[in-house]
């Protein structure tokens, strides 16, 4: 009968919550191992500046290679570092990896640029962020003008003071910093105005189908204009195509991230890249030269 039904329905139920509850176990202790057994790499997606098309910086992405398994995406893996605290240590080591490599690049003589390095808002909770990035600067000398924390935009939606202290502190030490995914986490205006922000990052959904779709066109277009009213750069993510990039260079958007001009890369890939780059500038002609 239903009773009988609605009994076995409970148990799958209990069951398959048994199951999830497992794996995500399982993923929490590979994670743990793979981070203490350096299995965990980051890779590097330039970003460009719109009107020059110059490299001026690159945001390091984390990419997990398991034995097993293979890649696992950080869309699966963040959640589960975020839920079990273990995004504390982990958002420390990708800090201080990041600065490590930056300051390596100066020591090579590649170009300054910035690298960007995403927070998740577990880390404002969990670990005393101001003081961690301080110690990742200070032992290994790289610059804070060159570093940005990138914050979801969601993150800045919740315990306003709180979040405020940390960004003051953060910006204290001489870093960047920028909203990610901008335009999908409901922040107030009047709350963003007074955090100490340098960058928004417009989220790549509303890129995705421009210009097919007028409403996404009109909405990156509005971030760019907001953005600029408040004294803001601009930067879009996700950018495939020419007609997408022809359109953010219509608006003036300052700067991009994308397919288009590249994927994330592993490090050396991404210094290759940097250096090709500075070598074709220094053998063109600058515009002193363009005259007599
Ligand atoms: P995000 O910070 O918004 O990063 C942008 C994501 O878009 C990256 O995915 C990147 O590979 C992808 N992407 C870049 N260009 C394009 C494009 O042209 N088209 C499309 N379709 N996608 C593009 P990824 O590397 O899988 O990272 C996913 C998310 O995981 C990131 O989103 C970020 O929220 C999180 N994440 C990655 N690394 C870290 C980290 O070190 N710490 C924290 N807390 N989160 C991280
Ligand atoms: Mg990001
Ligand atoms: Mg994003
Ligand atoms: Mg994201």
């Amino acid at each position: 009968g239903a009773k009988a039904r609605g009994r076995g329905a409970l148990c799958f139920f209990a069951e398959e919550m048994t199951t999830a509850a497992r794996e995500r176990l399982e993923l929490e202790s590979r994670l743990r191992q793979a981070l203490a057994q350096e299995q965990l790499q980051l890779h590097y997606q330039p970003q460009a500046d719109i009107a020059t098309g110059r490299i001026i910086g690159a945001e390091a992405l984390l990419r997990w290679n398991d034995p097993q398994e293979g890649a696992i995406s950080p869309a699966r893996f963040i959640p589960v570092a975020e839920s079990s605290g273990l995004i504390g240590p982990l958002g420390e080591w990708v800090l201080r990896q990041v600065c490590q490599q930056g300051q390596r690049w100066l020591d090579a003589g590649l170009p300054a640029i910035t690298l960007a390095v995403n927070v998740s808002p577990r880390q404002f909770q969990l670990t005393d962020l101001v003081a961690s990035t301080r110690t990742a600067l200070a032992e290994t000398g790289f610059p804070a003008s060159q570093l940005e924390l990138e914050i979801t935009e969601s993150a800045l939606a919740e315990r306003f003071e709180e979040v405020l202290k940390v960004l003051e502190g953060l910006q204290g030490l001489g870093l960047h910093l920028a909203v990610d995914d901008f335009g999908t986490g409901y922040s107030s205006l009047a709350h963003l105005k007074r955090f100490p922000i340098d960058v928004l990052k417009i989220d790549q959904s509303f890129i995705r189908d421009i210009p097919h779709h007028c409403d996404d066109m009109a909405i990156s277009a509005a971030i760019i204009a907001m953005g600029h009213s408040m004294a803001l750069k601009v930067l879009a993510e996700g950018v495939e195509t020419q007609e997408q990039l022809a359109f953010l260079v219509e608006r003036g958007c300052d700067s991009y991230q994308g397919y288009l001009l590249s994927r994330p890369l592993p490090a050396a890939d991404f210094a290759l890249l940097l250096q090709k780059q500075a070598l074709a500038a220094a053998a063109a002609p600058t515009t002193a030269d363009v005259g007599f």
